[in-house]
């Protein structure tokens, strides 16, 4: 099916993305997932290809291209094979540059966000504590002022890039007794190096190749250069864009129930029990069939939000029902891949199996799906 929501140029840039991902990604994804890591190389290589920060002004190395372009990199991402790395890279490109962008000082621009466009820096985003994920004003990683530098304590766990990130946005109390909470919030730029600050990084379930990392800040020195924005308006930063965050979680889950569907229907044409192929017996092929339509169902919803977003409807209530849905789907296609494939379906070197555990991620990250049925609750006045 074809959408008339992209141009000619959004469909040459995913031409282009498909052949950098088919040759430089796909071979390479079992030893990054082995490896526990993600080679510095790729990211040179996707800058210079203009794969890194392209919805940026081209003064700091952007493309200056509109957001539909950030949709088709996410669902190609998202179809790459590797949920780990497409998450790796959507943190970077539309979760944690994206303040640098839009609270960050021409300098702050040139300093920071340059190098994230090029790919010699990655960038993270560390707004949990260990404490607070949900309930993002509970978080007690926070700041004293101590004449013109802010001196930072506190915890961030399950950081994307937040071992390797070389620079790191950090949600951190600026004033621990702002009524209510949420106004005392601020969000600084750590660089990696920092006295004070080391990193742990977690072992996951999935998502091997990308890094998850716990953060620790022992008196980490910083200055009014590192923060974003003005103090006390961090929490409203970060409600803005994780509608942007979960739309773009949500194509990345459309593109990965997509190529583990491909890869079902494929599996299911090949295998033979009781003297016919599995793609033969009514059973499945409706079991597929529902795959394949939940999947349709949701990527012209997502399509509809992405359209809406980029012409900067707020579409809140939009956003959250596409993450909810998508959440919940991407683990009932996940488990009826893996039944289909039978015991297959269960030996960790099967990639639907690998995959299976990946997207077990997408009804947690970005905001839980209880989470978005309470703000929807909200919005439709519950
Ligand atoms: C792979 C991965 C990568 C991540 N990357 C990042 C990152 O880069 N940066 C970052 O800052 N964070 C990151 N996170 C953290 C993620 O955003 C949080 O885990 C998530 O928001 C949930 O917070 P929590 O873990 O503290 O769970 P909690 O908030 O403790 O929630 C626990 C359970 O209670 C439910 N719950 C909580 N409140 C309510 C309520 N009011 N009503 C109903 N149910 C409720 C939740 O839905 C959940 O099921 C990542 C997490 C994972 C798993």
């Amino acid at each position: 099916m074809t959408y008339s929501i992209f141009t000619s140029e959004h469909e040459q840039f995913r031409e282009q993305l498909k052949k950098f991902l088919a040759e430089k990604v796909t071979p390479f994804i079992l030893e990054w997932e082995q490896n526990r890591e993600i080679p510095r190389s790729i990211w040179h290589e996707m800058g210079e290809m203009g794969f890194l920060g392209f919805c940026y002004d081209p003064e700091f190395g952007g493309l200056g291209v509109d957001d539909l372009f950030r949709v088709i990199m996410a669902e190609e991402m998202g179809m790459c094979g590797c949920l780990g790395f497409a998450v790796s890279v959507a943190v970077h490109n539309d979760m944690s540059t994206t303040y640098i962008n839009d609270l960050g000082t021409e300098e702050q621009k040139q300093r920071w966000l340059s190098p994230c466009i090029t790919g010699k820096s990655v960038c993270a985003i560390a707004i949990t504590d260990p404490g607070a994920g949900s309930d993002v004003a509970s978080i007690t990683t926070s700041t004293e002022k101590k004449g013109s530098e802010y001196i930072l304590n506190g915890q961030k766990t399950f950081i994307t890039n937040g071992h390797y990130a070389d620079v790191i946005i950090v949600a951190a109390k600026t004033d621990k007794s702002a009524e209510p909470p949420h106004r005392g919030i601020s969000l600084f730029v750590v660089e990696r190096g920092a006295p004070g600050l080391s990193s742990r990084k977690l072992e996951k379930i999935g998502c091997h190749a990308s890094d998850t990392a716990e953060i620790f800040f022992d008196d980490v020195k910083l200055t009014e250069q590192n923060l974003l924005g003005e103090e006390g308006q961090g929490f409203y930063a970060l409600m803005n864009n994780l509608q942007l965050e979960r739309l773009i979680l949500s194509i990345e889950g459309i593109g990965v129930t997509q190529y583990i569907l491909d890869k079902t229907i494929t599996y299911a044409k090949e295998r033979k029990a009781f003297g016919k192929t599995l793609s033969e017996m009514q059973v499945i092929r409706h079991k597929i069939v529902d795959m394949a339509t939940t999947i349709e169902q949701n990527r012209a919803f997502a399509y509809s939000c992405a359209a809406r977003s980029a012409k900067g409807e707020n579409i809140v209530k939009e956003i959250s029902m596409l993450k909810a849905c998508v959440g919940e789907m991407v683990n009932r296609i996940g488990y009826d891949a893996t039944e289909i494939h039978g015991g297959y379906g269960y030996m960790a070197e099967y990639e639907v199996a690998r995959l299976y555990t990946d997207i077990r991620s997408l009804s947690i990250i970005g905001g839980t799906t209880e989470i978005m049925k309470e703000i929807i609750a909200k919005k439709i006045g519950l």
